[in-house]
């Protein structure tokens, strides 16, 4: 039998000891329950509140990063008082602050592949609050290979991303989304490119919300489908994402054995976001398809795969040679990319970017999400 809710902890989660979704089971249930937060910035201040406030039992939070003046614009965890100073120890004032029922461990260093999976072995899953490739790299094959939710986010500007990669429940790996690190300059640094301050408010918020289901069991998790939010639009759009069978992680003939590999232990200096490419549903790419479209749907499948089954306006041009096409493509028109799950399709926007290529988008989920529509 679990440990029981004190008096002082029914008064303090009375709001949710109401809820019939959690009740008095639920709470203890958040109250032996363990989360690793990977940085306490911008998505890991709200996400790290919502959590303690919430009561998760014990909070593990990885960051060797000092407060700095900048950072106050967004990382709400943080206060002038702070500047200067480890962020580590003002995160856990704050969440002390915020809930001193709550364990909060601090793990003053660097997450990386020599001690990411000692540490996360602790919780019970990992929500991602990086701010670079290697270390969203690292996030996600630490969880797959201690087979424990990821839950995802990802800030640019004035654009969200936020969704859960769990192979061992279902649904695709952050790898099937980004299958390799994007070459340096293709994504614009936080630094270069800006973020608006209540941005990552929205998608933190968003990862405590479904952390906090997972943890209790409740709802659906959004295994497959990403949460894009885009600001200046108002809207909320939410993208199908499919395992890829070729997925050097998570797919059919894995390469990746370990934690250790090219993407995790790849440089920082550029300090990079993940949304390096626009991408659109199969749902928008029917409303792009009608007798005016005049940009170029290339498919990068197999020419057995296309054979099997096509899009009519697509032109097949397999990936391997796609860099012997490339003076055929024009550079003035709009070029959309598919492939069978989202994959190959990814590459192929990447590789056309290296290239000077800038209208280039990626069709997220490929043919399979397109026939699952039909
Ligand atoms: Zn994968």
């Amino acid at each position: 039998m679990p440990e029981p809710l004190t008096s002082e902890e029914r008064l303090r989660y009375s709001r949710h000891l109401l809820i019939p979704e959690i009740g008095e089971a639920g709470q203890v249930k958040l109250k032996h329950a363990s989360v690793l937060l990977v940085g306490s910035g911008a998505l890991g201040s709200p996400a790290a509140m919502y959590l303690a406030a919430a009561g998760v039992g014990s909070l593990g939070l990885v960051d060797d990063d000092v407060v700095d003046v900048s950072n106050l614009q967004r990382q709400i965890l943080h206060g002038e008082s702070w500047v200067g100073k480890p962020k580590l120890d003002s995160a856990v004032a704050r969440l002390k602050e915020v809930n001193p029922h709550v364990k909060v461990e601090a793990h003053p260093v660097r997450f990386t592949p020599e001690n990411a999976m000692q540490i996360a072995a602790e919780y019970d899953l990992i929500v991602d609050g990086s701010d670079n490739f290697p270390t969203r790299f690292l996030t996600n094959d630490t969880a797959f290979f201690l087979k424990k939710p990821l839950v995802y986010g990802a800030i640019h500007r004035f654009e969200g991303q936020a969704s859960v990669f769990a192979p061992h429940l279902g649904g695709p790996c952050y790898r099937c989304m980004l299958p390799s690190m994007p070459a340096p300059g293709s994504a614009p640094s936080c630094a270069e490119a800006g973020v608006l301050g209540v941005l990552p408010g929205i998608i933190g918020s968003l990862q405590a919300m479904e952390a906090i289901k997972l943890l209790l069991g409740t709802g659906s998790t959004p295994l497959g489908k990403l949460t894009v939010y885009e600001a200046l639009q108002s809207s909320f759009r939410s993208l199908n994402l499919h395992r890829d069978p070729n997925c050097r992680l998570c797919g059919d003939q894995p390469e990746i054995a370990s934690v250790t590999n090219s993407e995790t232990t790849a440089s920082t200096t550029c300090e990079s976001t993940t949304i390096s490419m626009q991408t659109i549903t199969t749902l928008e790419l029917r409303n792009i398809l009608t007798d005016e479209f005049d940009g170029l749907l290339i498919d990068v499948r197999q020419p057995d795969e296309h054979a099997a089954c096509n899009l009519p306006e697509a032109k097949l041009i397999p990936l391997s040679t796609l860099p012997a096409e490339l003076d055929s493509l024009p550079k003035d028109q709009e070029i959309y990319v598919h492939c069978k799950a989202g994959g190959r399709s990814a590459k192929a926007v990447e590789f056309l970017m290296d290239h000077g290529f800038t209208q280039v988008t990626n069709i997220a989920g490929g043919m399979d999400a397109w026939l699952k529509e039909e």
